[in-house]
């Protein structure tokens, strides 16, 4: 349950409503910001019809509140002038890890050229062993900048730990928090303070409603502006890196208002179907995708197996744009034939 406040609600009023919610033995967050109170478990708005500063109380049964499409229909906003959530599929592509200067630049004039308009790059890398590349650090995150800024591109990168928030937030625009980082509960609640995109992956062993509970940790503080972004979960079958979760896209749309992003190269992990489950992900209902490529695949220093060739990418963005028109063309097709049918004769 949502209670949205009035305005002019002072001190003495939200302590005595903040009573009546613990005297009925529910927990709850007082979202400062928006002068709203989120209550956990309750499904009833009487007890606070008595209290003449409620504006209104938005009856939400599901364990996610502020991310659940009761609270808000669709959540769209810009990054640097591109929109977000619009209806057309935003593409993010670039290396696992940003490893030199001249990769990172030759990878964003090839994207620029191809319409791309987001980047993205490791710099600091969450890796299984401590002895495998770990990113560039702060060289990494200015390479990365420097190259988006030249060829006009925003700027994905990951997030690891909150002591380098500062870096990252100078550097990005948009902030990925990975998937080893989703339930990292403190880390989010700070992201909730910042006025930047977040990008929130699904942690590879989070259910559904963990992960838009994560989405709403963010919004608690204030920051709406979230991308879910789903990066396939473990399963038993060794055959493919993760299961890439595509029932997922459709189930968060109903869910949830905030865009949904699909990121086929951690979810399969194989360069091979990278391609085909971009497509199938678009098919689903993705927002967006994020894809890994690379000037030289084999020799990527993390995640070689997974990253497109420049060609391979080229080939795919080309069937891409293929498909979103036919499917733009037939929902408008649906849409003329559905007006044509209602109007009146
Ligand atoms: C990545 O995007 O390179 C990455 C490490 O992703 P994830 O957190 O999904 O594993
Ligand atoms: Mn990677």
């Amino acid at each position: 349950m949502i209670i949205r406040l009035k305005k002019n609600t002072n001190s003495e009023q939200l302590n005595s409503i903040q009573n009546k919610i613990k005297s009925l033995g529910c927990d709850f967050f007082y979202r400062e910001k928006h002068n709203e109170i989120i209550v956990s478990k309750l499904n009833n708005e009487k007890p606070f019809e008595i209290f003449d500063f409620v504006d209104e109380v938005l009856l939400i049964e599901t364990r996610h509140q502020l991310s659940n499409t009761i609270y808000k229909n669709k959540t769209r906003f810009s990054v640097k002038d591109i929109e977000i959530n619009s209806g057309v599929a935003t593409i993010i592509a670039g290396p696992c890890s940003i490893e030199n200067e001249e990769q990172i630049f030759e990878t964003a004039e090839f994207i620029s050229k191809l319409g791309v308009k987001f980047i993205r790059g490791g710099a600091f890398k969450p890796r299984t062993s401590p002895y495998n590349f770990r990113g560039l650090g702060i060289d990494g995150l200015k390479f990365i900048s420097a190259a988006a800024k030249k060829f006009d591109l925003r700027v994905v990168t990951e997030l690891m730990d909150l002591s380098l928030l500062d870096d990252v937030y100078n550097y990005a625009d948009v902030l990925q928090i990975g998937s080893r980082n989703m339930s990292n509960f403190y880390m989010l609640n700070e992201l909730g303070k910042i006025n930047k995109p977040v990008m929130l992956k699904r942690g590879s062993n989070s259910k559904t409603f963990e992960w838009l509970l994560a989405a709403d940790y963010i919004m608690c503080g204030g920051n709406e502006q979230i991308i879910l972004c789903e990066r396939g979960i473990r399963s038993f079958d060794p055959e493919m890196r993760n299961v890439f979760d595509l029932n997922v896209i459709p189930l968060v749309k109903s869910m949830s208002h905030l865009p949904i992003f699909a990121d086929p190269s951690h979810g399969c992990g194989n360069a091979t179907f990278v391609p085909q489950m971009s497509l199938a992900a678009l098919a689903a209902g993705a927002d967006g995708l994020m894809i890994e490529i690379h000037p030289e695949p084999v020799k990527a220093l993390s995640d070689s197996q997974q990253a497109l060739s420049f060609f391979e990418f080229e080939m795919l963005l080309n069937k891409i744009n293929k498909m979103t028109s036919a499917i733009s063309n037939q929902t408008q097709n649906i849409t003329e034939q559905n007006q044509i049918l209602t109007s009146p004769k």
